[in-house]
């Protein structure tokens, strides 16, 4: 496996693979490696001769200092992870590779209201960070096919949304989620949880699974939203927002005529998880 720390570099090789005919497969990270991350690597490998992952801790999507400073950061164990697992070349840029001279000027994307619930309601600045590294990103690899998890639903959604007009050659996947036995959905976060909170968190995966159940047998949102609500206090994590929101424009569902997905938000101590369910 390639290692590049420069865009020039891996735009050179990525220049000499497509010469050779190799359709690019792009995996954006911030490292911390899990089985999650993983799935997206073999779904790129399946579907594409040459798989590039890049592992980079943006730090313009974190609007809280504290996150950015604890997230985790695993190079060497990343890297290894993915030779292991057939990827062609990783891309671990510095931050000054990626904003040089401290240049962080964020791009000018309008999301609409995708921005404007949930996450982005909750981290204000987050998915203007995203799109422009993403952009920034999608410049220095020009994939074939570039490869996001649906975990993150909403950050799906916005890649799709800026992908369509900024990139349109590129084409968006979004992979299933991939959870740890009991449910939890894999996170990098999940590294940050003691063994009280990792308890604690499987109610996430618990309490969307039941409201997920009760979707299904046509029950109103604002109910279970309710429902889930009074669940979550009954836990010893902190509910950041349950929502239940149309797939497509991720506006709050008042009915399940369009594919719905339950978003949650959560506080396991000071880390903050997100999961989804999606109902048809
Ligand atoms: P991250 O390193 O957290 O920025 O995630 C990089 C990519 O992996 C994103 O597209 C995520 O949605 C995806 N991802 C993270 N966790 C999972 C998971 N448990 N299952 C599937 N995809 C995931």
């Amino acid at each position: 496996m390639r290692t590049f720390t420069t865009i020039a570099s891996l735009k050179k090789y990525i220049a000499e693979q497509k010469q050779n005919g190799a359709s690019i497969g792009f995996v954006p990270t911030m490292g911390a490696l899990h089985a999650g991350h993983i799935s997206l690597i073999a779904r790129a490998l399946q579907e594409c001769s040459v798989v590039i992952c890049s592992v980079f801790v943006n730090p313009t999507q974190f609007n809280n200092a504290a996150d950015l400073q604890k997230y985790p950061r695993t190079l060497e164990t990343d890297t290894a992870l993915l030779a292991q697992n057939g990827c062609t070349a990783v891309f671990a840029p510095s931050a000054d590779e990626m904003y040089p001279n401290d240049n962080t000027t964020i791009l000018a994307f309008d999301l609409g209201t995708l921005d404007t619930v949930m996450e982005g309601e909750s981290r204000p600045g987050h998915f203007a960070g995203v799109t422009t590294v993403v952009d920034k990103l999608f410049n220095a690899v020009q994939p074939n096919i570039a490869y996001f998890g649906q975990k993150d639903f909403q950050q799906l959604a916005v890649i799709n949304a800026m992908t369509k007009v900024l990139h349109p050659t590129i084409k968006i996947v979004g992979c299933a989620i991939v959870r740890e036995v009991d449910g939890l959905a894999m996170s990098s976060r999940n590294t940050r949880l003691n063994e009280h909170w990792r308890r604690e968190s499987v109610q996430i995966f618990k309490i969307l699974t039941h409201a997920k159940q009760l979707a299904t047998k046509g029950i109103e949102p604002s109910v279970i939203i309710k429902i889930a609500i009074e669940n979550f206090s009954h836990t010893q994590l902190q509910l950041d927002y349950f929502e239940i929101v149309n797939a497509n424009t991720l506006l709050p569902a008042t009915n399940y005529t369009q594919p719905c997905v339950l978003c949650v938000a959560a506080y396991a101590g000071d880390v903050r998880l997100i999961d989804n369910m999606r109902v048809e």
